[in-house]
């Protein structure tokens, strides 16, 4: 079977791979190289213990409190279209600690021990800095870190339950941490990497196992026949396939109505900018700050923001100098470096308004897929998401941990 897969991110590459690996023919169409944006300048965190939903309570009070600083770590530019208002609406409504602790299950079911499957590409050749030295949440605010322990049951369930550091005790794990850090929850089964050599290296695996990478090609048209896709095409060029998965991450929302659906994925803009290594032991997440702190071997990426606006990756510079300064009251002797001296880079997450991703049968279409709404948690995800993708395009047969994830929740994927 020949499978077309619209998007070279990380679930459109790791998609690929799954299926290639399972003896599939597979062509993959990016509309620039693959692995840029969201795909290259994400903190890399393989993160099941924090792979909360972004709605939940308290979302919206914050976001209103936030809105009114320009150097907030979440922005959401105001529209009047209708699409815009109902993707707040349905925000809105899923900032619930129900639904978000029922979010929190699904992306845990979803995961089960896919997390190893890391080490397996590792050792299938595909060359990126793998790190296994867990996951350390920094907290500023008691309240906060007791509202993540509210998920310890579920953590502990999936084998990831946290180790509780209070006062000094986070000091004695992370000795580069402030007096003002109260507490700490410590994640020792986590992982991070770096995401520009992750999609660097499966692109050439890729190639290795004969997968066809076709750049520069944005899907454009779908040609359908009795209720099957036979080819998209890009511009003049086309390409047919028996079926077709579409994972072209925070474009997924446009690019679904070119088969008949209209998903509302809408892209939710993060930077990183990198630096000299600090000496941190692992992922740090400065939690109050909404920072993603990441040492690889030869530097340091700080990460954050959300923004709900357009699709673009502009930089907003005040957001990016509010990410530098983030650290000042977490780490010891930090000094922000100059904005001259750093080169911020800026991606898009695909998210859904439930903050959940979009995974299964395109409606209306017996050979058509998505794959697409990740949010904060696209690398994390991406094994999960490639196994199971692949199971539904070769049989047909949905596995029952994707169900919370499927497209026919929303109006537009019925
Ligand atoms: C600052 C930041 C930090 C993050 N940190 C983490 C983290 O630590 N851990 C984690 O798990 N996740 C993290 N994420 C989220 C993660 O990066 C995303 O969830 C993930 O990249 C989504 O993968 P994707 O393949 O769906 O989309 P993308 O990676 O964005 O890929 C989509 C691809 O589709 C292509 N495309 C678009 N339109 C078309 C078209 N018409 N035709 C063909 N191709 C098309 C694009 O060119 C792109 O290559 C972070 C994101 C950001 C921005």
């Amino acid at each position: 079977m020949h499978t077309v897969v619209i998007g070279g991110g990380i679930i459109g590459l790791t998609t690929a791979y799954q299926l290639a690996s399972e003896g599939e023919t597979v062509t993959l169409v990016d509309a620039r190289a693959t692995g840029l944006g969201a795909a290259e300048v994400n903190a890399g965190w393989v993160v099941p213990a924090d792979s909360l939903p972004l709605p939940g309570p308290g979302a919206v009070v914050s976001a209103m409190k936030w809105m009114t600083r320009r150097d907030s770590p979440l922005y959401i530019k105001p529209s009047i279209k209708p699409s815009f208002l109902t993707f707040m609406l349905g925000m809105f409504r899923a900032s619930n600690a129900k639904d978000q602790r029922a979010g929190f299950a699904a992306h845990l079911a979803l995961m089960g021990d896919s997390i190893s499957a890391f080490d397996d590409y590792r050792a299938d050749g595909i060359d990126f800095e793998l790190q296994h030295n867990g996951l350390l949440m920094a907290f500023h605010d008691d309240a906060h870190m007791h509202l993540h322990l509210g998920y310890a049951d579920l953590t502990g369930r999936f084998g990831i339950a946290p180790v509780k550091l209070l006062g000094d005790d986070v000091r004695v794990h992370e000795p580069l941490l402030r007096d003002e850090v109260r507490g700490g929850l410590f994640f020792p089964k986590e992982l991070h990497l770096d995401p520009r050599a992750f999609g660097a290296s499966l692109h050439a695996r890729l190639v290795d196992m004969g997968v066809e990478i076709v750049e520069n090609a944005p899907v454009d048209g779908v040609q359908t026949a009795g209720g099957r896709v036979v080819s998209v095409s890009s511009g003049t060029r086309t390409f047919p396939g028996d079926s077709f998965l579409l994972a072209a991450g925070a474009w997924t929302g446009p690019v679904s109505k070119l088969f008949g659906a209209d998903l509302p994925i809408r892209p939710g803009k993060g930077y990183s900018v990198e630096m000299p290594p600090y000496g941190l032991k692992g992922a740090t997440n400065l939690y109050d700050a909404k920072v993603a702190v990441t040492p690889f071997a030869d530097r340091l990426r700080l990460a954050g923001t959300m923004e709900f606006g357009g699709l673009d990756e502009n930089i907003n510079r005040v957001r990016v100098d509010a990410i530098l300064r983030a650290p000042l009251s977490y780490l010891r002797d930090w000094e922000p470096p100059a904005p001259a001296d750093v080169e911020p880079r800026a991606g898009m997450r695909p998210v859904a308004p439930d903050g959940l991703p979009v995974m299964g049968r395109l409606p209306r279409l017996s050979n058509a897929y998505v794959a697409g709404g990740h949010g904060m948690y696209g690398v994390t995800l991406a094994p999960a998401t490639a196994r199971a993708m692949t199971a539904l395009i070769r049989t047909g047969k949905i596995d029952p941990v994707l169900l919370p994830f499927s497209p026919a929740r929303f109006r537009g994927g019925r």
